[in-house]
């Protein structure tokens, strides 16, 4: 599906509505330029799923896990100049039993596990951005 959204508000609540069909064990790449909305997206499903905290870029470590009735993970390999085993061996543990959402998930490479569903983001305008989903979840 794709669709536009008018503010970051809406891109949340398009995100939730995804969120609640994911499973344990689902990766969902967001792709898109800086600013397109990748981690708005994020904290949008990340609140769905039932995380209370500040969902933030994680801009100095690869990766957050936070705790929630699932898991869910939040990584962002914009840092990153594809994986070697070892690198995959430290994310690996990220992805264990959790929901996933990777930004940059180009820069993974072949070691990235196949994600479900496939976010891409893409400016409009200064508050509308074009969203589109790829999944077999019916969103
Ligand atoms: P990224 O992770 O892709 O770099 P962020 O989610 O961190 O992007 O930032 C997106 C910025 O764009 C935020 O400042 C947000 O408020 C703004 N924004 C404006 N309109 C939208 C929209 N429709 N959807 C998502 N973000 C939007
Ligand atoms: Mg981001």
């Amino acid at each position: 599906m794709e669709t536009v959204t008018a503010s970051p508000e809406e891109t949340e609540a398009l995100a939730a509505r995804l969120a609640v069909r994911l499973d344990a064990g689902d990766i969902v790449a967001v792709s898109g330029e800086l600013g397109a909305g990748k981690t708005t997206f994020v904290r949008g499903a990340a609140r769905a799923l039932g995380v209370t905290g500040p969902v933030s870029s994680p801009t100095f470590t690869i990766g957050h896990r936070y705790e929630a009735p699932v898991p869910v993970a939040h990584l962002d390999l914009y840092r990153i100049a594809g994986l070697d085993p070892e690198e995959w061996g430290d994310l690996e543990p990220y992805f264990d039993g959790s929901i996933a959402f990777v930004e940059w998930p180009e820069h993974g490479g072949d070691w990235l596990p196949k994600a479900r569903v496939v976010v891409t983001l893409t400016h409009v305008d200064e508050s509308h951005r074009k969203v589109r989903i790829d999944s077999d979840l019916g969103l």
